[in-house]
């Protein structure tokens, strides 16, 4: 895919078919389009206030869990031990806190600190009892993708991991390091998946024939096989879902909708279902970040 500037700053590419440039008009990853499904007002904070939140330990584990389980393939086939995984946890996380010094007001002490670990280590162990990675070799891991769909909206995200077959088929793995796989987060979850199915085949032109979520904080393992109907439905409901998130932005009405996420939100003290009151708008245009420019690419762990 080739990516040019107009004369007018906005950016259009090309389909992944070498069909003519389209227009961007929009982007979203799968978190963002999850955020916008669980609360319109979440969104908005996230989104366009670009509010900052707080580090939280289960999401540090998330992105400590995912990091050594991505490190572990560098490593020669017979040497994917639990132990040679479990070594890697502490040099991961002092990356993690090189990066990010302010993981480290994360815990009270040592003590909460150890204990967090141990858990980090426990899910990484698990692992190893969902599936052998001496008998594995990935095709990608930590894959950014992106692709732009015939009207404009670009979709974006990172996939854990991708296999390849030999029969060419390609099975798409996600790790989640939440517990188990409610029926919310498990709509949620799938939702993500049937994301990056559909980005990946706009791009490569194949339905992957499997997709994997691993829970390895219980140790369930969650199977899915999509088809062509699924990821047209699931292209559909995103497109839908851009077209309601344009309207909020064209009306500034970003309802809050309750529910048990809102003990985990960031913002309940500016939240009208809290008794909060959200900050003015950013004016438009000149504040106002275009719709291109809405969907950072970074890497996010809400979706531990
Ligand atoms: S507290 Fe709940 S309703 Fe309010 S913004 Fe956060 S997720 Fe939405």
């Amino acid at each position: 895919m080739t990516t040019t500037e107009t004369s007018a700053g906005s950016t259009s590419e090309t389909t992944p078919s070498g069909g003519a440039a389209v227009p961007v008009t929009g982007s979203l990853s799968p978190s963002r389009a999850g955020d916008f499904m669980t609360c319109p007002l979440l969104y908005r904070f996230r989104v366009i206030d670009k509010l900052p939140e707080r580090p939280s330990p289960a999401a540090a584990r998330g992105t400590l869990v995912h990091a050594v389980l991505e490190r572990l393939y560098d490593l020669p086939t017979a040497g994917r031990t639990p132990d040679a995984a479990r070594a890697m946890l502490d040099p991961e996380w002092e990356r993690l806190l090189a990066a990010e010094p302010e993981l480290a007001e994360l815990f009270a002490g040592d003590a909460e600190r150890d204990r967090w670990m141990e858990q980090a280590a426990a899910m990484v162990e698990r692992y190893f009892t969902l599936e052998d990675p001496r008998r594995l070799e990935p095709a990608e891991r930590e894959l950014f993708v992106e692709t732009v769909l015939d009207s404009g909206l670009k979709l974006r995200g990172y996939i854990d991991r991708v296999d390849v077959a030999p029969s060419g088929d390609v099975r798409i793995v996600d790790y989640k390091t939440g517990t188990a796989p409610r029926a919310d987060f498990e709509a949620r979850a799938l939702f993500q998946m049937r994301f990056y199915a559909l980005v990946l085949w706009r791009l490569r032109g194949r339905v992957p024939r499997l997709l994997q979520l691993m829970y390895l904080g219980n140790g369930e393992v969650l199977r899915y096989e999509p088809d062509e109907a699924d990821l047209r439905a699931t292209e559909r409901k995103v497109e839908a879902l851009w077209a309601a998130i344009r309207r909020a932005m064209d009306t500034g009405e970003w309802v809050p909708r309750t529910s048990r996420l809102c003990d985990w939100c960031d913002h309940q003290a500016l939240c009208p279902k809290f008794g909060g009151t959200p900050p003015p708008l950013p004016a438009a245009p000149v504040d106002r970040p275009s719709p291109a420019d809405l969907e950072s690419a970074a890497r996010s762990r809400e979706d531990f």
